[in-house]
């Protein structure tokens, strides 16, 4: 096995780690627990795209970069280190940008066009009011009507839902459980409605309740049938958890680092606090927490750069990851004393900002639940 980075993926890190120093801090600075705007949203993201974050996953064949899955963890890992909530909302441009392979040919060149730019923002809207872990009590109904669908429901917890152009909705065009379940497109200018959700973290970006009263959308934007839906849509996500559980990392990692320069300024009973063994075993217990994620994740990634079936390996280090980063930010915190709560030390942000990634993608319950499954061939959800 190689843990070796490529001189190319550690130049391209590099030149990464530089811009985010200049260009993303002060932002993520600025808009600390406040929603940042999307025409600015929209500006940080394009010039992201130089580094082939989010979008930059999508095909040659279709014009994109074409950037690998290992690459685009080290990538989301570096942002999400800046700022978990940009990271967030290229994370999404990414998922959006594997899917554009499932818009309708007659549609899919203006998209691409518009994704690979960050013209436009989309979304993927599957979860609902009492569709979370259990996907297929999805409610959201697609009736058809002429040359149409008609659509109505509520979808919830969407992230960049308030800054979407578009929608990939999962929604109900008959009762089949599972088999009703299709893929479509809405445009916003179909007339859904977005309202944006105040969270304990990550609120400088969106996520969203979307809401869709009697849109009118043409048949000719269905992008998965129903039946295959729910297939085409678990394949991308067991590619994306890795990039969660990265992302969640990269946060922990941070705290890390902050972490480690408090315990060396920090005098107490007559010595630096790193000089105290608890203290040092922490910083140790952390690292190696870090560490053990990334490398789980990253082997998730390599398994889809080389064609091969990741579910049980990305189910592994989503729950892994995101619970030892969670475990991180919170000893951080415990390092930095009283000043650890405070707004002045980042550290009380990261303890708020990294505990989503626990629920988001998958509850970490339902990743275990999934790789019981896989090990055991025995179904323990219902
Ligand atoms: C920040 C954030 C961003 C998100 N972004 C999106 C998005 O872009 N698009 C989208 O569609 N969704 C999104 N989601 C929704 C996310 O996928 C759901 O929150 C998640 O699937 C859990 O659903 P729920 O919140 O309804 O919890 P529930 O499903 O109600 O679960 C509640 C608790 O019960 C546990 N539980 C449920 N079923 C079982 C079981 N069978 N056995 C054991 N325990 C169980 C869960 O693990 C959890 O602890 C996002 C969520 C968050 C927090």
């Amino acid at each position: 096995m190689n843990f070796q980075l490529s001189e190319e993926q550690l130049l391209l890190i590099d030149g990464f780690q530089k811009f985010l120093e200049r260009e993303v801090k002060p932002l993520a600075r600025r808009y600390r627990d406040q929603l940042i705007p999307v025409a600015e949203m929209r500006t940080i993201q394009q010039a992201m795209t130089d580094f082939g974050v989010g979008a930059g996953v999508i095909e040659e064949e279709f014009g994109g970069m074409g950037v690998d899955a290992v690459t685009s963890g080290l990538l989301q890992f570096e942002l999400s280190r800046m700022s978990p909530d940009i990271a967030v909302t290229s994370l999404i441009q990414n998922i959006v940008g594997k899917l554009m392979r499932y818009v309708p040919d007659q549609l899919r060149s203006s998209y691409l066009a518009d994704v690979l730019a960050v013209n436009r923002f989309g979304c993927v809207g599957m979860s609902e009011p009492d569709a979370g872990s259990q996907v297929t009590a999805v409610r959201c109904r697609a009736v058809e009507d002429g040359d149409d669908y008609v659509i109505n429901g509520e979808k919830l917890w969407i992230s960049n839902g308030g800054y979407s152009d578009f929608i990939f909705l999962l929604a109900r065009f008959n009762n089949d459980p599972v088999g009703g379940l299709g893929l479509i497109l809405v445009e916003r200018q179909d007339g859904y409605e977005t309202c944006d959700i105040e969270k304990m973290g990550l609120n400088s970006q969106s996520t969203a309740q979307v809401s869709f009263q009697d849109v009118r959308v043409p048949k000719t934007n269905l992008m998965v049938p129903p039946g295959e839906a729910m297939k085409t849509l678990l394949i991308s996500l067991s590619g994306s958890r890795p990039l969660v559980s990265l992302m969640a990392l990269g946060v922990a990692q941070a705290s890390l680092d902050e972490s480690v320069s408090y315990a060396q300024d920090r005098t107490q009973f007559g010595k630096p606090i790193a000089g105290h063994q608890l203290i040092s075993a922490k910083i140790g217990e952390m690292a190696t927490k870090v560490e053990a994620g990334k490398l789980l994740a990253l082997k998730a990634l390599s398994q889809i750069d080389r064609g091969e079936r990741s579910d049980l390996c990305a189910a592994m280090s989503k729950w892994f990851g995101t619970q030892m980063a969670c475990e991180v930010v919170s000893e951080a915190l415990q390092i930095h004393g009283g000043n650890g709560i405070t707004k002045e030390y980042p550290v009380e942000y990261m303890y708020r900002a990294v505990r989503p990634f626990m629920v988001t993608e998958g509850t970490n319950e339902i990743q275990k639940l999934s790789i019981g499954r896989a090990l055991t061939g025995i179904d323990a959800f219902g």
